[in-house]
């Protein structure tokens, strides 16, 4: 069976510390191989929450360094076994001048198969292709393309940019990370709001648009609703994750 199931969908220092609603991580199961993707904080207790055996995973995918992202990367890393496999971006793995990896040396031990990657890399783990997409965000992350019998876009953190929509072409499904709501005036932040989402749905056309990973903001302007803005003004169908959300592909 392939499915994606949300762990939780919050996102953001105050949703976070205040655990507002449970922290976004996705657990994907394509072809056989079982991944998440971002593991945020509190991903071990919402997984056993949804019924999600974390020993049972095959691999892990991150982002980039947020503690939204990456808060239970190394607690996740130590149910997982030694076959399995770590692609995250690559300042979560070694320490540079301005960042200091969110994984620890020990937890980049135990997957036999991990990949620092950086924008426009490529990593193939049996019959997936996993290619890593490039973002605009305040710090360096990536998003994912992931393409097995059903094609995947993670597009990541991040506001829309010209030219985004070619590495999401052909999706069945995209994943957007809103945490700014719908406004007529321009987004200042550098992370994707629901007029960033509106633009790359416009453009790629996926068979289906889930948003997810809503900041304090989005939690209080119903992400329903927000969700219906992109599907009125695209045409496509937009689905609001919720706690719990599952999709089966
Ligand atoms: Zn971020």
């Amino acid at each position: 069976m392939n499915k994606i199931k949300f762990l939780g969908i919050g996102a953001g220092d105050i949703s976070m510390v205040l655990q507002m609603v449970p922290t976004s991580s996705i657990f994907c199961e394509l072809d056989g191989i079982k991944f998440l993707i971002d593991p945020g904080p509190g991903t071990l207790i919402n997984a056993r929450r949804h019924k999600i055996d974390i020993t049972e995973l095959n691999g892990l995918l991150v982002s980039h360094l947020h503690t939204d992202h990456a808060g239970d990367a190394n607690a996740v890393l130590s149910g997982m076994n030694k076959n399995s496999f770590l692609i995250a971006e690559k300042h979560c793995l070694k320490p540079s001048e301005k960042y200091y990896p969110a994984i620890s040396r020990y937890h980049q031990e135990i997957p036999e198969a991990v990949f620092a990657v950086e924008p426009e890399g490529k990593v193939i783990i049996g019959s997936l292709n996993f290619e890593i997409t490039p973002t605009k965000h305040y710090d360096p992350a990536v998003g994912f393309k992931i393409i097995g019998s059903k094609t995947i876009g993670y597009v990541g953190d991040g506001i829309y940019f010209n030219g985004q929509e070619k590495y999401f072409a052909g999706c069945d499904l995209m994943i957007f990370n809103t945490l700014v709501m719908h406004s007529d005036k321009p987004n200042e932040t550098l992370q994707m709001s629901i007029n960033d989402a509106t633009e790359l749905v416009e453009k790629c056309k996926p068979k289906l648009g889930v948003i997810q990973h809503y900041s304090y903001q989005m939690i209080r302007n119903d992400p329903i609703e927000q969700a219906r803005i992109i599907q009125d003004k695209t045409g496509v169908r937009i689905h609001a994750a919720m706690d719990g959300t599952e999709i089966e592909l």
